[in-house]
């Protein structure tokens, strides 16, 4: 596996606490913020040290990583300039919270480096936002997606979807016209211990399949084509720091409670073809806990490559796939490829695999005897990780 040229760095602070979110997050206050970005530079040191080299991608992400202060992302920016010897070559996104800027700010931003915006929109009803527990109305998120584009920002609309009440079609419009070059559709998912699930929410699941059909109808007509399961772009501003986790590459990760992938070290068993580390939550994280190692064999590694690289458009590369882990598809899951294929919901084409629209609409369960099928194979597997925040 080649060294990792991509960095996530999790920024756990939150201006509020949405009631459907299961992320690290916590309020700020100055003292814990001191002492995070202190540890943010002394890890930015440490894993330049073991992996050295400029970085390709880099997505600051959280939590809310806007709002920190202007003094304190300054002193983020340096410690992982000092380490890499700059940003993101490629790519370098924060994510922003409406509330958070202006253009102003946003230009001060792009000054620093930061090429690309993630901003927290998720509805432009304010009925929806209110429900969802944002501190923004919808004025001041369409307000702040002006600002970014008007800063120079390449800009990232995210959206939530299947919302009790929510009449998405509207949603998808106005954040169309907006002008954005990229768009995020994440259904909104109950999470279990959240407030949403304490309180019984529920998400229709037609209501969600509707509205992912709306939003492929919708953003692609206005030029921004579905490229992943939740991702649509107009052409050549696909988010090439998400690709890097869909394709299974290595990415280091900064950060409390961050989730990187790494290659194995010396000491790792011969069977094991990557390493899934996690940080712990900050309390743990500032004193100073190691993050923790889950070792990945051949075929774990090549069903979770399947179930990330189906979502996408360009599909998986069972060459690539068949170095990276050792497994052949088309031998190992013969019996199921054909079942999927025959039924439409997989294709391939030369060395890709794709799935079909409908294929990933229910990739769960088109992947589902695979797992049963490598369950029987290896006694038992784990299931793919959800991709990190
Ligand atoms: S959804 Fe975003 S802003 Fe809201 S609590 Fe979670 S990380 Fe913070």
């Amino acid at each position: 596996m080649q060294r990792p040229r991509s960095l996530y760095l999790h920024v756990p602070f939150c201006p509020q606490i949405c009631p459907y979110c299961d992320f690290h997050k916590l309020r700020r206050h100055d003292e814990l913020v001191e002492r995070y970005v202190t540890r943010v530079a002394w890890e930015a040191a440490r894993e330049a040290e073991r992996s050295p080299g400029s970085l390709d991608t880099l997505y600051i992400g959280g939590g809310t990583p806007s709002h920190l202060r202007d003094d304190e992302l300054d002193l983020v920016l340096a410690a992982l300039t000092r380490a890499f010897g700059g940003l993101g070559a490629r790519e370098t996104t924060l994510e922003a919270d409406p509330n958070t800027f202006d253009r102003a700010r946003a230009q001060r931003w792009r000054d620093a480096g930061i090429t690309r915006l993630s901003i927290g929109l998720q509805s432009t009803d304010d009925a929806i936002l209110r429900f969802l527990g944002r501190g923004h109305d919808a004025r001041a998120g369409l307000a702040a997606i002006d600002a970014a584009l008007a800063a120079g920002m390449i800009v990232s609309a995210d959206l939530i979807a299947a919302v009790p009440g929510q009449d998405a079609r509207s949603d998808l419009e106005r954040v169309a016209a907006t002008g954005v070059q990229h768009v995020s559709v994440y259904t909104l998912t109950i999470e279990p211990f959240t407030p949403f699930a304490r309180r019984g929410v529920d998400v229709d699941d037609e209501r969600a399949a509707d509205d992912y059909e709306a939003a492929d109808e919708i953003l692609s007509a206005a030029g921004l084509a579905r490229y992943e399961v939740s991702n649509h772009a107009r052409a050549g501003y696909e988010s090439v720091h998400n690709a890097v986790y869909w394709r299974g590459d290595p990415w280091l990760a900064l950060g409390p409670s961050a989730a990187g992938f790494e290659a194995p070290t010396a000491d790792d068993p011969p069977a094991v073809r990557g390493v899934r580390t996690r940080r712990p939550p900050i309390k743990a994280w500032l004193a100073g806990v190691e993050p923790e190692r889950t070792l990945v064999d051949g075929p774990t590694l090549a069903l979770e490559l399947l179930m990330t690289g189906l979502r996408t458009r360009v599909g998986v590369d069972l060459e690539r796939l068949r170095a990276r882990t050792g497994i052949d598809v088309e031998e190992r899951y013969r019996a199921q490829l054909e079942a999927a294929r025959t039924r439409g919901l997989l294709a391939r084409d030369g060395v890709r695999l794709h799935a079909s629209a409908r294929g990933i609409m229910v990739l769960n369960a088109v992947l589902r005897p695979f797992f049963a099928a490598e369950a029987e194979l290896e006694g038992s597997v784990e299931h793919a990780p959800r991709p990190s925040h």
